[in-house]
């Protein structure tokens, strides 16, 4: 098990399998967006020895993310080689699911557990708004799979103002009426080039939670409070799902915090809202042993910064999100 220096055990890592995407969210990237050529992403092979050696040290999560994790050549020969690592417990991904009807099914049998799938509004004209590209049907056809081959499945809208942040959510929430799924709100985070935007439109959790209990009722908060990783849960009445709120912006959970995010060119970065990185690939290529990563992972660990800066107005401008692995 690694600590960092303030006692927090870490053992989750996100993991960027590439910053490429076959959409260009408003909120994530601009259109125009340049992506790194492929010699400078990790490699397979270096890929899996991380996995291991992460794993070694007592890593059990991993989510794999990106960019859009489903566009990464070889994904289903990843999953299997991450999901059958010694002392992995849980493989994850986070994905706009528009490749998920063909891929839902060979992902499960290579061993991945859970999918979060992004869905920003149920209206297709709404959803390519935000998405610039997107087809909301291809979305639901990928959930559909999703549940079908039996994939614990979570929902994700990040909230966006005059785009999504009034019957959108209201028509996102009532899906936990009637599913039992978890429909999560996440507040808008600042990055890069796109952060005025991101400031600008940022709707916050206490927003969310009148628009929503003006149209459906009120909101139960579900296990006191306790977060389910990084989202707290409520319920609506009668409720079969849950709705969760993931409030980086207004409601920080650093405190809690158990994760490290591996980039796609193979650096860790211990705090999403940080710039600081530790980079593995130079050592990597240049043939440091296991034992000697894993001391660089240890100290860089050690390091993790408490929190982010937002409320001082400390914004990570050296990447944007879909770089780094939301
Ligand atoms: N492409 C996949 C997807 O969209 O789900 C995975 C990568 S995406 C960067 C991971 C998560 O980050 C998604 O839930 C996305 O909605 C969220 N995200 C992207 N940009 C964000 C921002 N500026 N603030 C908050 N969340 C953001
Ligand atoms: Fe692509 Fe995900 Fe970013 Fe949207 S949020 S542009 S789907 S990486």
């Amino acid at each position: 098990m690694v600590q960092d220096r303030f006692g927090r055990s870490i053992n989750y890592l996100r993991i960027s399998l590439t910053d490429k995407c076959n959409l260009r969210c408003v909120y994530c990237m601009p259109e125009d967006m340049t992506f790194r050529p492929r010699h400078e992403l990790l490699q397979d092979d270096e890929l899996l020895r991380l996995v291991r050696i992460f794993a070694g040290m007592g890593f059990h999560k991993f989510r794999l993310t990106g960019g859009e994790p489903t566009v990464r050549a070889n994904l289903v020969q990843l999953v299997h080689g991450i999901a059958h690592t010694p002392g992995v417990r849980t493989v994850a991904m986070t994905t706009n699911g528009v490749l998920l009807e063909q891929l839902a099914g060979p992902l499960a049998a290579a061993g991945l557990q859970r999918v979060n799938i992004s869905i920003d509004s149920l209206d297709p004209q709404k959803f390519r708004k935000v998405t610039r590209w997107g087809d909301v049907q291809d979305v639901w056809a990928g959930i559909a799979a999703a549940e079908r081959v039996g994939l614990q499945v979570k929902l994700n809208a990040v909230v966006v103002r005059n785009y999504n942040d009034k019957e959108d959510v209201v028509d996102l929430a009532r899906l936990t009426l009637f599913k039992p799924w978890q429909v999560r709100f996440i507040e808008m985070m600042p990055f890069g080039d796109v952060a005025d935007f991101q400031q600008a439109g940022v709707v916050s959790e206490a927003e969310l939670h009148a628009t929503i209990a003006a149209a459906l009722g009120p909101l139960t908060l579900v296990n006191d409070g306790e977060l389910d990783g990084e989202a707290r849960i409520y319920r609506l009445p009668d409720g079969l799902g849950t709705l969760g709120f993931i409030s980086s912006v207004t409601a920080p959970f650093c405190a809690a915090c158990t994760r490290a995010r591996l980039t796609a060119d193979g650096k860790l970065r211990l705090c999403l809202l940080r710039e600081q990185e530790f980079d593995l690939m130079t050592p990597l290529r240049q043939g440091a042993s296991d034992a000697e990563l894993k001391t660089m992972l240890t100290e860089a660990i050690w390091w993790k910064p408490w929190g982010h800066g937002l409320s001082q107005n400390v914004i990570p401008l050296n990447r944007v999100m879909s770089e780094i692995g939301g």
